[in-house]
């Protein structure tokens, strides 16, 4: 274990100099104990510098698939650098990134078969959209800029992708992208239009048929979502909401772009969501999993037809990363997928996901738990509410939700409280971890309703 001095240095440093991104607890939080340094990692399990274990009820941030402590990522990451590490992403190949291409079209749907690799889920949104704008403009459609999200979706953070986000700083950083129009996304707990179930995602597929008629098909590149929006709330759409989308893009020649990023890769329970619902989108993006963070690599997964429809105008795309496919990114994603084939870790995401949700059930005992969603893969959220009547949420900065952040870490739940509770840990995730996350959740919750107990209605 590490020393008190060295402890109490690696925190006071982190305080002092690191930059820590966009986080859920107040810098206040951080310095009163809210900071964790973790140092080591195995299977689900962190273990930070003063030694104390956690669960990983986030796989960091949707990211560590395989779980922590694959020392053979590492190992292939080390042979790669020792032959070659980095070759240009442009007129240059290496063995390494030709096999991700392949293994990315063999296990994506359809004729996903053309991969852009890139580096992180921000780069792959902006490559998808500026690849929906560039094929609209070869295929004789110059017009064909505007793009269409859905509200309260989060496509990342550069600013093309953060002009599709719901919870972009406008304040900060507006005005955004020209173009984008966002509509309804499917809740089927808090629906923008008071219809339960089936219905309110029929209304939200028909609302962004709407809205390209209204701006004019001939100005629509593309719509983006993501298969099930994390950001949104965990909501699982109704199969028919996906496969409206499809026929309504289809009809209007308007690109379906799913963002993959955080459901890709079995999260889901299946390598990417896009199968639950039976739709092959014209575009994929997809990252964390990729690598199961042991690298920093992302992919664009396209159809066929959309690459041969540059191919006879002899232009190139017109965008370059000067670390897409790099050789020891590749190798640490090749080998991640590797580990997930080899020890069948996608089925065991379905598998323990089920487990997670059904034990998280109990939870809706709870005067302050609305709704408990989940079910396809380790990906679950369970809904806080003032009110179980009026389903009104706590908000985000709410003591009682900052309460609850603070206390399920301290009991060794890493996860993220926003409006609602996300538990995505890794696929290697045990039976016993799964009981113990819901067991401290269970435990919070009574001690935050208790601390809360007048607010509560
Ligand atoms: N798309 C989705 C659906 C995401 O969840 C995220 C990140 N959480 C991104 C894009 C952006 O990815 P990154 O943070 O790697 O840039």
């Amino acid at each position: 274990m590490t020393s008190v001095q060295t402890r109490h240095a690696l925190e006071t440093r982190a305080l002092d100099h690191l930059w820590m991104h966009s986080n859920d607890l107040e810098w206040d939080d951080l310095q009163e104990g809210g900071l964790r340094v973790f140092s080591r990692g195995h299977g689900s399990t962190l273990i930070d510098v003063h030694g104390a274990e956690y669960i990983d009820g986030l796989a960091g941030l949707f990211v560590v698939a395989a779980g922590h402590g694959r020392t053979e990522i590492g190992e292939a990451m080390a042979r790669q650098a020792g032959e070659i590490a980095y070759t240009a992403a442009s007129n240059a190949a290496n063995p390494v990134n030709i096999a991700l291409a392949e293994k990315i079209s063999s296990l994506t749907p359809g004729d996903l078969n053309r991969v852009f690799l890139c580096s992180g889920g921000s780069e792959a949104v902006e490559s998808a959209m500026k690849i929906a704008k560039q094929v609209q403009v070869m295929r004789g459609h110059g017009k064909r800029y505007k793009i269409i999200a859905r509200r309260g979706s989060y496509h990342g953070t550069t600013f093309g992708a953060a002009s599709l986000t719901g919870s972009a700083s406008e304040k900060y950083f507006g005005p955004f992208m020209p173009g984008v129009s966002k509509v309804p996304n499917p809740n089927q707990y808090r629906n923008d239009f008071g219809l339960d179930g089936e219905a309110g995602d029929i209304m939200c597929a028909r609302f962004i048929e709407q809205e390209i008629l209204a701006q004019g098909p001939e100005n629509v590149a593309a719509v983006i979502g993501e298969p099930i929006s994390v950001a949104n709330g965990t909501h699982l759409p109704s199969p028919i909401y996906w496969q409206m989308l499809r026929d309504i893009c289809d009809r209007y020649g308007v690109l379906l772009i799913m963002d993959e990023v955080i459901t890709g890769w079995g999260r889901t329970g299946k390598w990417f969501a896009a199968e639950h619902y039976g739709v092959v989108p014209d575009i994929m993006t997809m990252a964390k999993g990729l690598s199961s963070g042991y690298a920093p690599v992302a992919a664009v997964a396209v159809r066929s037809s959309i690459f041969d429809d540059f191919r006879p105008t002899g232009q190139a795309l017109n965008h370059l990363i000067t670390f897409g496919g790099h050789a020891v990114a590749a190798a640490a994603a090749l080998k991640n997928i590797e580990i997930l084939e080899r020890e069948n870790l996608v089925q065991r995401s379905a598998e323990m996901g089920t487990y997670l949700y059904d034990l998280a059930q109990k939870l809706r005992s709870h005067p302050t738990v609305g709704d408990v969603r989940g079910g396809l893969g380790l990906l679950c959220a369970i809904d806080f509410v003032k009110n179980k009547d009026t389903r009104e949420a706590w908000g985000t900065s709410h003591p009682f939700i900052k309460f609850l952040a603070l206390r399920t870490q301290e009991e060794g739940l890493v996860t993220r409280v926003w409006d609602v509770l996300h538990l995505a840990p890794p696929f290697v995730l045990t039976r016993d971890e799964a009981e113990r996350a819901i067991d401290i959740v269970d435990r919070c919750l009574t001690e935050a309703e208790a601390k809360f107990a007048d607010e509560i209605q």
